[in-house]
């Protein structure tokens, strides 16, 4: 998911909460919401759909006010409903309050089965929903300390905006698993986001990240900041470089075009091959193929096309729609690939619907080899953190050895790039979750019950 907060009075909040949403379609095409506070109550209109399709001009100009925050949600467990979008808008003891979460709480059903029991009502099945309802649980105490103290009973990954009627806050959970950052627009209006790509749509300066374990809290008196005790080493997700940010933001001091170019020219480091022209996958495989073609110097072309108006392949709930969407959304340019060997470089392979099919697609269009090469390794362990690879049994890495995998993709060699690789490219020191990459999770995961909805 993507969130995105404003506090600005004197701007048009909703409109600029709108366009850092666009920015941040890509980490969610299920719904999108925006709540607006104009210091006495909280209006919010929210939906299935990507922004553009949530939001009418006449929908935003209704939603008028000082602080805003929104929500697009990359939903993980198949159908969404209106209900289960974001901003979640509740009111308690303190007033009325928004919340946006990306991430998801590995006790979220321990934790909503002991809210139920006193007294607690759900409304949606989101494990942010725990979230509003401890907050109201916490309710005696200001905003604040009511997070902090949720801070410490929630277990999991969470980058929250949360909005009250004269505040906006931002949390990044103890380890820092999803990333949240801080621009500023002028004196005195202050922007949170999950993505620094954001901040520059809307023309703010970037401040910096928020940490782990940190509530940053913005109102009238500027920016102020709480910390709860690191719970472990931090452990910022690798799939953010590799695959889920866009390539023109910035997290935690790595650029992630950049990050992704060294990943390619660790992968021809360590798996160079004799081919005529490297082709990437666009847009993810992009960065990566340049680096590879650099360093391996060899010719580079963008020999596959990528339809802009589709939406992101893996994100789509259902096997037949994903099937469908690789050949809706990519398509080679055949005189670049016509009687070559070609070296195509993608980020990563997740069940191995993208690479068999683009394989068949790139031999039907004249590739006399093609080499499918990899910026990351093999995925091999369930994500428990808010990233859509949670079943075993459909990740191909965990099912089967290289070579059979390389068949199954009918690839003529498969290259994955080494975790050393992978480490040598981001810098290990900063701290990354590469739990699906070699089953050391850093964060403790569910036991029994399983996971909730996340987000
Ligand atoms: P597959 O088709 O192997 O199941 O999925 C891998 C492809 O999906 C890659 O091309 C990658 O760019 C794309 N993808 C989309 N969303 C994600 C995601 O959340 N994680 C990963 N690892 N890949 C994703
Ligand atoms: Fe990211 Fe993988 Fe860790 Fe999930 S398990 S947070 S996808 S690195
Ligand atoms: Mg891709």
């Amino acid at each position: 998911c993507g969130v995105f907060g404003i506090y600005g009075p004197g701007n048009d909040v909703a409109s600029l909460t709108y366009y850092g949403l666009f920015a941040l379609q890509h980490r969610g095409q299920e719904s999108a919401g925006i709540a607006v506070t104009n210091g006495n109550h909280i209006k919010i209109h929210k939906n299935v759909g990507l922004v553009t399709e949530v939001f009418s001009e006449e929908d935003l100009k209704k939603l008028k006010g000082d602080i805003a925050i929104g929500h697009v949600q990359y939903s993980t467990t198949g159908i969404t409903s209106a209900l289960d979008a974001q901003p979640i808008v509740c009111s308690y003891l303190q007033g009325n309050i928004a919340l946006a979460h990306n991430g998801s709480l590995t006790n979220a059903k321990e934790l909503r089965n002991k809210l139920a029991n006193n007294g607690s009502v759900f409304q949606s099945s989101t494990d942010s929903e725990v979230f509003v309802n401890l907050i109201a649980h916490y309710g005696q105490n200001p905003i604040e300390e009511s997070l902090m103290k949720c801070m410490i009973d929630v277990k999991g990954s969470y980058s929250l905006v949360v909005m009250t009627e004269n505040k906006l806050l931002g949390v990044r959970d103890p380890y820092g698993n999803r990333p949240l950052c801080i621009g500023k627009i002028g004196d005195g209006s202050y922007v949170l986001a999950s993505e620094s790509c954001a901040l520059d749509t809307v023309d703010a300066e970037f401040v910096r990240d928020v940490d782990p374990g940190e509530i940053v809290v913005i109102d009238k008196n500027g920016i102020n900041s709480m910390r709860i005790l690191p719970k472990g080493k931090k452990a910022l997700c690798i799939f953010e470089y590799i695959y889920f940010a866009r390539p023109d933001s910035t997290i935690d001091g790595i650029n992630v075009n950049y990050a992704r170019y060294l990943m390619g020219c660790e992968l021809a480091k360590e798996s160079p091959i004799d081919v005529d022209v490297v082709v990437p996958v666009p847009d993810s495989g992009n960065a990566s193929g340049i680096g590879y073609a650099e360093t391996a110097k060899l010719h580079f072309s963008q020999g596959i096309l990528k339809n802009r108006y589709v939406a992101r392949t893996f994100i789509k709930p259902t096997q037949a729609l994903r099937e469908i969407s690789v050949r809706l959304k990519l398509n080679p340019i055949k005189r670049i690939l016509e009687g070559k060997r070609v070296a195509v470089v993608d980020d990563s392979i997740v069940r191995g619907t993208t690479s068999k099919k683009l394989v068949e697609i790139l031999r039907k269009n004249g590739a006399k080899e093609v080499h499918l090469l990899i910026s990351s390794p093999p995925v091999k362990f369930p994500c428990y953190y808010g990233i859509d690879t949670s079943e075993r049994t459909e990740l191909i890495a965990a099912l089967k050895p290289l070579k059979e995998i390389e068949k199954y993709i009918g690839a003529d060699s498969l290259h994955y790039l080494s975790q050393e690789g992978l480490y040598k490219a981001v810098g290990k020191s900063k701290g990354f979750c590469s739990a699906c990459l070699d089953g050391n999770y850093p964060i403790p995961i569910p036991s029994g019950e399983g996971l909730g909805k996340n987000c």
